[in-house]
């Protein structure tokens, strides 16, 4: 499967904030100037940038896709989606077996987010509040800067569900777009469904980022601007994975009722485009995720 490159997937996300979010380390800052808790910043042409790591936008996800992948079963709720923090899949795994037997070994949520011995099919590229890294100016970051809030937090006891003596910090709170990229190489039919379905939890608002998700902050609405595939076929490729075998199941676009074609492998989706491969993905994503788990040996 990783040796033959059968189609990748680029998606270009904005996320909007629509509530408050805080991305952080989570440890305290040394800068006296800074909020107690602040957000995450990368040192960028010199310039200190508040961004996204990709882990903060996988971790929800996962999280979100292993629970939605856990429901559609009755028995054997493993298959679906491995207790990470308890017995995961990878325990089973010998790491001297090929990529179809560690494939065909894994959950579905491993299948697609990966385990220790099973590479991603989704990478979720850093987000930053521009499209693209050359309008990072000076003028720009003040105006980003200046637009991140500063809120008083109170410490809570948790022990006592009281407020801790004197716990009072602060803590940053933004609210402006980030950009970036989230590839998917190889994906079956149903991983892409699922990302969809992920995306749309997010925009409900069910999947939050960062912290505080409990005082209601990190809802953030995930918009996908264009869809990049390429694949060397010059067809719309999906892996398909049957009886301990990858195989490709592929469509024309024009069979989706996609408007735009290939050109030297690539193709672009925008706007109603992206909604055909949304519809396509998402169409009979259930009976496809149960067919999948069907292959999953135990
Ligand atoms: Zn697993």
């Amino acid at each position: 499967m990783f040796r033959t490159l059968r189609s990748t997937f680029t998606f270009h996300l904005s996320l909007y904030p629509k509530t408050g979010v805080l991305v952080s380390s989570g440890s305290i800052p040394f800068d006296p100037t800074l909020p107690d808790i602040s957000f995450m910043r990368a040192r960028i042409n010199g310039k200190n940038v508040p961004f996204i790591p990709g882990s903060s936008l996988k971790g929800p996800i996962r999280m979100y896709s292993e629970s939605f992948l856990r429901s559609l079963s009755d028995e054997n709720k493993d298959r679906y989606a491995c207790n990470i923090s308890g017995r995961s899949c990878d325990k089973d795994i010998n790491r001297k077996w090929s990529v179809e037997e560690k494939y065909e070994r894994s959950c579905l949520a491993c299948r697609i987010f990966g385990n220790t011995l099973l590479a991603s099919v989704v990478r979720f590229e850093d987000l930053f509040p521009f499209r693209d890294i050359t309008e990072i100016d000076e003028e720009k970051i003040r105006e980003i800067e200046n637009s991140i809030a500063v809120r008083p937090g109170v410490g809570i006891d948790r022990a006592k569900g009281s407020v801790k003596g004197g716990a009072l910090f602060s803590y940053e709170a933004v609210t402006f777009p980030f950009n970036g990229r989230m590839m998917m190489k190889n994906p079956e039919k149903w991983q892409v469904g699922l990302i969809f379905k992920a995306f749309e939890a997010a925009n409900m608002g069910i999947i939050r980022f960062g912290r505080n998700k409990s005082r209601g902050m990190g809802w953030m609405e995930v918009k996908v601007e264009k869809v990049e595939i390429f694949s060397p076929s010059s067809k719309i490729v999906f892996t398909k994975f049957e009886n301990g075998k990858f195989s490709s199941l592929s469509a024309d676009p024009e069979e989706m009722g996609i408007n735009d074609r290939f050109e030297n492998g690539f193709i672009v989706l925008e706007g109603e485009d992206i909604e055909k491969l949304k519809g396509w993905t998402l169409e009979n994503l259930e009976n496809e995720i149960r067919e999948a788990v069907g292959g999953v040996k135990v």
